[in-house]
């Protein structure tokens, strides 16, 4: 008897720590933004256990008045390399150089293959009870009299109690992109997946095909980018 209850409390022990590890193993597609996930929901395009303290942090944010609305979540590779495209060749028309033109979408915008929103941990976030006028996300709407002050301020005090933090944070000591006070990632998930992504071979698997600009991104550059872009981010993201 006491050996089958060791036996079984070994077994329980055993599966528990291969859930742990299943739990943390990310595959190259995944992190990359080069396979879709399953969603939450279709509205709430995020992993299910994101969506999942979205949902609650949404609910607590509509107690408050403030309406969490979603203006990006998960975002593939190809759709990155498109905003990417297109940002390029827009800059380029206004006679930016290339090594300026990338230096400029990369205040906002990832170089394909390197965004969070490829992990489905990420989310661009306004309130939705607000009128939208043209562009939604803009610093100043989330300061001074802009309509997601309220969200901006709700969002400090409460989003780390559902497992939100903003990667872009103010800090004047942190590089990389820009302040984006629109943009919240999810911690339990978002950290072991950076983990995981830092392991893979990202001088080798950054450098597309097709890609304008493609010249001025090489390893000097990756190097630099990889320190300050994708690394540029709150500490408690890491
Ligand atoms: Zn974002």
């Amino acid at each position: 008897m006491k050996t089958k209850i060791y036996f079984l409390f070994t077994l329980l022990f055993y599966l528990q720590i291969c859930q742990a590890q299943n739990e943390y193993s990310f595959s190259q597609e995944a992190l990359l933004g080069q396979s879709v996930p399953r969603f939450y929901s279709t509205s709430v395009p995020l992993l299910p256990e994101v969506g999942k303290a979205f949902e609650k942090m949404q609910k607590a944010a509509r107690n408050a008045g403030i309406e969490l609305e979603i203006v990006s979540a998960y975002r593939s590779y190809a759709q990155q390399q498109s905003i990417w495209n297109r940002k390029y060749i827009a800059n380029a028309k206004k006679g930016l150089q290339p090594e300026e033109n990338i230096k400029k979408i990369i205040e906002y915008s990832t170089l394909p293959g390197t965004s969070r929103h490829h992990w489905g941990t990420d989310v661009d976030l306004i309130d939705g009870s607000k009128q939208r006028n043209g562009d939604v996300l803009l610093t100043e709407k989330f300061h001074g009299d802009g309509p997601y002050v309220s969200l901006r301020k709700w969002m400090d005090k409460n989003a780390s109690k559902f497992g939100f933090f903003r990667p872009y944070t103010q800090d004047p000591d942190r590089k990389g992109f820009y302040y984006e006070p629109w943009h919240y990632s999810y911690a339990p998930l978002a950290i072991p997946m950076l983990k995981a992504y830092l392991k893979l071979d990202l001088n080798r698997l950054l450098i597309p095909e097709s890609l304008e600009g493609i010249h001025a991104v090489n390893p000097e550059f990756l190097s630099q980018y990889i320190s300050e872009h994708v690394l540029g981010i709150a500490p408690n993201l890491k």
